[in-house]
């Protein structure tokens, strides 16, 4: 498990899915991860990493990853979340990357960039 090469820039989704489905395997708790649940303990790890942020100022969220001991608390929450959501996307045959893809497109379509300089109408004036 430790010996997964490379960041984020170099590591496959697939390599990271393959590797907490592997992990949950061999300790027999596959039987529990069902949809259902394996969503709810989405919600709870990511109230966890909520936890470490809340009542910081925001000048205080800003920093907090450059103390080290903060930085290594919300290290361990992204990584329960991400854990979490890999096995949902696993449990559920959802592929990750296709779905994060299709949102994208249509958030593009939702929300196009704001027209700049000349193109603005009137409506940009007087927000
Ligand atoms: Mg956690």
């Amino acid at each position: 498990m430790t010996d997964l090469p490379g960041g984020d820039a170099s590591t496959p989704i697939a390599v990271l899915k393959e590797a907490i489905c592997h992990f949950a395997a061999v300790r027999g708790w596959e039987p529990y991860h069902t949809p259902k649940n394996l969503a709810l303990a989405l919600a709870s790890e990511v109230g966890e990493l909520c936890a470490l942020f809340r009542w910081l100022s925001p000048e205080q969220s800003l920093s907090a990853a450059r103390d080290p001991q903060q930085r290594e608390a919300i290290a361990d929450e992204l990584a329960d979340v991400a854990n979490i959501l890999l096995l949902l996307s696993a449990h559920t045959g959802i592929d990750l990357s296709d779905a994060v893809r299709a949102k994208l497109e249509k958030n593009a379509r939702k929300y196009p960039p704001p027209p700049t300089g000349e193109e603005r109408g009137a409506e940009y004036l007087n927000p």
